[in-house]
């Protein structure tokens, strides 16, 4: 298979583990296992939750797996102007709308037995005055009836997964800027996939559902829709999705107990789900 120009794109929030070895190494193969064709890019949007020392750390087990990139690592946090930009035609374009309501406040409101999905008018307009007046920043949310009018079916195509369709009522009000953040994953994953010229998109099997938001989003800015290859995830012993602060399973602590990197890529084969 001709190699196509893949990515790996670790969040800084933490030692990656066994998941993501197995993720990046996949993402790795895609791209020939060629520096050419591979592209770091390090997710810090989260300012809350990301650490730059983790970064170091990161780029040096990436290093140690065999991971190699021509290009310098490319930083979410320096693209911040773009993402801004997007959300500021969204909003020219009427297809967002701003969100003041607390977390739940949209919980309650989502599990109403007559829930329409719509969180648009949930707030009166006094209301709305009094949270602004306060200084709540509000999030931006798709406004999924005026997007319904325009978008045609969409579809994208999955290596592991097969033909996949978007379901624009599971998508809903889906939040597409936090209000701490000011931007989104979905809205900023999907610029930078498409200024980077990514061929192939690699990665676990958990954000399978979220694609369909980047199909959506990748159609109302005209951008290319990549292929996907969605892998299945890593589980410990008992079966149980490893989580990030799950140590024990850092690439790190299996470098230091001797693994190479080839038998680190036999145990992720081993213990997916
Ligand atoms: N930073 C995201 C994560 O670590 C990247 C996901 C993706 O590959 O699109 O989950």
């Amino acid at each position: 298979m001709s190699p196509f120009i893949s990515r790996f794109a670790p969040s800084p929030t933490g030692d990656l583990h066994l998941g993501h070895a197995y993720s990046a190494l996949c993402a790795w193969q895609a791209a020939g296992a060629s520096s050419a064709y591979f592209i770091l890019r390090i997710d810090d949007l989260d300012f809350t939750r990301c650490k730059d020392e983790y970064i170091e750390r990161q780029i040096e087990d990436l290093k140690w797996l065999g991971l190699s990139w021509d290009e310098t690592p490319l930083y979410q946090s320096q693209n911040l102007a773009r993402y801004q930009e997007a959300l500021a035609e969204l909003k020219d374009r009427a297809l967002i709308y701003p969100c003041l309501l607390t977390r739940s406040e949209v919980r309650e409101l989502l599990s109403a037995p007559q829930a329409d999905g719509s969180l648009r008018n949930a707030l009166t307009e006094p209301e709305t005055e009094k949270r602004l007046e306060k200084g709540t920043q509000p999030a931006w949310r798709l406004d999924m009836t005026r997007i319904k009018n325009i978008t045609p079916e969409l579809t994208w195509h999955d290596d592991n997964y097969g033909p996949q369709f978007v379901d624009l009522d599971k998508i809903g009000d889906a939040i597409i800027a936090r209000r701490d953040i000011g931007t989104s994953y979905h809205l900023s994953v999907v610029f930078d996939d498409a200024d980077s010229d990514i061929e192939m998109i690699v990665r676990g099997r958990d954000l399978l559902a979220d694609t369909a938001i980047h199909r959506l989003l990748q159609f109302l800015f005209n951008l290319p829709t990549p292929r996907y290859a969605h892998h299945s995830l890593i589980v410990d012993d008992t079966g149980k999705r490893l989580a990030k602060r799950d140590d024990a399973r850092a690439i790190r602590s299996f470098r230091e107990d001797g693994f190479s990197p080839t038998e680190l890529f036999d145990l992720c084969v081993k213990s997916k789900e």
